[in-house]
């Protein structure tokens, strides 16, 4: 059965959450982002379009909901809803907006004042099949679409006026069909032919709300190990940045990845003991190999050895590879120091080799995004403060694992080691892995 969200800011929430059920849909009043995310249609209630806005604005949802809608959520606006899907407005009061997705100009309070409210039966093409008997409709200060750009079909007319329309999975109303017994348009409505049934699951939006909540959930676990780091960082060396290079280096990267700051403070006082939860976590390096014969070095960080132990050992063996002894495939690699620093127009390759050159780099690589600047680990610190003083914004500053030597991957070798280091990366053990391939960019191109 599908989610469908109600918006529930203000308007008709309560009717449309009832009609819904007595069609067979699971029906939720959402007003968080993440809940609308999570919803496989939304329903836009009519209401009152200007608090609608304004209640939209004050939770941030005006763009991110744009964009959801961009990106292919279903959505029926009604009324105040339909208003909320113009791309364009007439008759708003000062500054208002809406979250567009249709082409068009609607015109707010066209039928009229409240005074003016009125029902009357109209005639739908909600799909291709005739749809028999009219709809009783009920108008409440209703809008009508004063002009439909070319891509939208009109759906529905009343007096020359347009009242309902459609365009990909996106449907609006200027009446209220909550209000009246009449479900036709709740049971049709998010089965939009040809674009995918949202009701049985099969919409472009299920897809693009898997892979939302895919990368969600990466960027989940790339945050708790840049934590992880932090807190780490802050027991070995104390809570003092200023004092402590590997907490700032630490701090740094999460901040770049937008970790939140409260997460971050969290971690250090964690480290350094001023707040319980704190874990004894023990750094531990896995070797093994991957298809295609590749070397893997897996850097762990755990509290719990045994789970580490296995979680690396079961990506080995699900994904083509295995687990080798301790120095095996460690000496195809050496320990550096790498600075990324991000490119920006007036910064030139010489710039950052110049910054660097007396602080103890080695080579600074053009990466096409970025530059990488690599050291021993332990001159590190000393790049990265060259780079500092030299007003030079860096990106990262990590120490890790080079391959003196490496392997060249076809498509399908490089697909299966991708996998393989995505089953690594996503234990909540493992801090980092290093292999010694290289893919081509034609490759990279394809695998996306
Ligand atoms: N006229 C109202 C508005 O501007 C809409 C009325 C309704 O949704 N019933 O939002």
């Amino acid at each position: 059965m599908p989610a469908i969200g109600v918006l529930a800011l203000q308007g008709d929430v309560r009717e449309h959450l009832h009609a819904l059920e007595d069609v067979g849909a699971i029906a939720k009043p959402v007003r968080r982002l993440a809940e609308i995310e999570a919803v496989d249609g939304l329903v836009i209630p009519g209401g009152e379009s200007t608090t609608l806005w304004r209640l939209a604005a004050a939770f941030e949802l005006l763009d991110p909901v744009a964009k959801l809608i961009a990106d292919g959520l279903p959505v029926f606006g009604s009324c105040a809803g339909l208003i909320m899907l113009a791309d364009r407005l007439e008759d708003g009061v000062e500054g208002q907006r809406t979250f567009g997705g249709i082409d068009m100009t609607a015109r707010r309070n066209a039928f009229g004042r409240q005074a003016d409210s009125f029902e009357r039966d109209v005639t739908l093409q909600l799909s291709d099949e005739a749809d028999g008997e009219p709809f009783h409709a009920v108008f409440i200060r209703a809008p009508w679409v004063e002009r439909a750009g070319g891509e939208v079909s009109v759906l529905g007319v009343d007096n020359g006026r347009i009242i309902a329309v459609r365009t990909g999975v996106l449907l609006a109303t200027a009446l209220h069909p909550e209000l009246t017994q009449d479900l036709r348009i709740q049971s049709r409505v998010f089965r939009f032919n040809g674009e995918g049934d949202v009701m049985s699951g099969h919409s472009k939006w299920a897809t693009t709300k898997h892979k939302k909540a895919v990368v969600d959930a990466k960027r989940g676990k790339l945050f708790a190990k840049l934590v992880k780091n932090v807190e780490v960082a802050a027991r070995t060396g104390g809570a003092d940045p200023a004092g402590n290079p590997t907490l700032f280096d630490a701090i740094q990267k999460a901040k770049k990845s937008s970790v939140p700051n409260d997460n971050i403070d969290r971690a250090v006082r964690r480290g350094s003991g001023k707040e319980a939860g704190g874990a004894q976590y023990e750094n531990i390096t896995y070797e093994g190999y991957g298809p295609g014969g590749v070397a893997v070095l897996v850097e762990c960080l755990t509290d719990n050895r045994n789970r580490a132990a296995s979680d690396v050992r079961v990506a080995f063996t699900r994904n083509g590879g295995s687990m080798a002894d301790p120095g095996s495939v460690s000496y195809l690699f050496n320990r550096k120091g790498l600075v990324i620093v991000n490119k920006t127009k007036e910064l030139t390759e010489d710039d950052v080799l110049m910054a660097v050159l007396d602080a103890g780099a080695e080579e600074v690589n053009d990466l096409g995004d970025t530059f990488e600047v690599i050291s021993e680990p332990t001159d590190m610190v000393a790049v990265r403060t060259a780079l500092q003083e030299a007003g030079i914004d860096y990106e990262s500053a990590d120490p890790v694992f080079l391959p003196s030597m490496e392997i060249d991957l076809d498509e399908d070798q490089a697909r299966k080691v991708f996998k393989l280091i995505d089953a690594l990366e996503d234990s909540d053990d493992v801090q980092d892995v290093y292999a010694n391939y290289n893919v081509s960019d034609e490759i990279m191109e394809k695998l996306g």
